[in-house]
C-alpha cells in the first residue's frame, strides 16, 4: 500500500490530499474539497500528466534556441524520453508561433509546437 500527500494545483486553495492505495486501486482519499480535485489527485496517484516544456535549436535565428511545448498533457514517466528526442531537433527561422517541431511524441498523442515566432532569419 502506498500513501502520498497531492497538492492540488486546479485552483488557488491548493487543497492537500492524502491518497492511499495500491497500483490503480485507490483505497481511501481524503481533504478534497471538490470532485475536479478528486479527479485531479486520482490522476496524479495513478498515472501522473504534465506539460513538457523545453527549448530546441533554431536555425537563422535572432537566438539559437526556441521554446517549445507539448500542445496537451503528457505521461510524466516520458518526460526524460521526450528531452532525449527534443535534443536532436533543430528548425529554421523564420517559424511562427504554434508550429509543429516534432509530431506525435513518442505516440503520446501530443505535438511539440513553438511557443513563440522568430521572424528574424539572415
Ligand atoms: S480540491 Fe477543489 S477546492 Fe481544493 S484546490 Fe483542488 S480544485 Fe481547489
Amino acid at each position: 500500500m502506498i500513501e502520498k500527500k497531492i497538492t492540488c494545483i486546479v485552483c488557488p486553495i491548493g487543497c492537500e490530499i492524502f491518497v492511499k492505495g495500491k497500483g490503480e486501486q485507490i483505497q481511501e482519499m481524503d481533504g478534497y474539497q471538490c470532485n475536479r480535485g478528486m479527479d485531479y489527485a486520482k490522476t496524479e496517484f495513478i498515472a501522473p500528466m504534465r506539460i513538457f516544456t523545453s527549448t530546441v535549436k533554431i536555425k537563422y535565428g535572432c537566438n539559437p534556441i526556441i521554446p517549445v511545448r507539448s500542445n496537451q498533457l503528457i505521461p510524466k514517466n516520458k518526460i526524460l524520453e521526450c528531452m532525449k528526442v527534443i535534443k536532436s531537433v533543430e528548425v529554421k527561422a523564420p517559424i511562427q508561433e504554434g508550429e509543429i517541431v516534432v509530431a506525435n511524441i513518442l505516440d503520446t498523442g501530443a505535438n511539440i509546437i513553438t511557443t513563440t515566432g522568430y521572424d528574424c532569419a539572415f
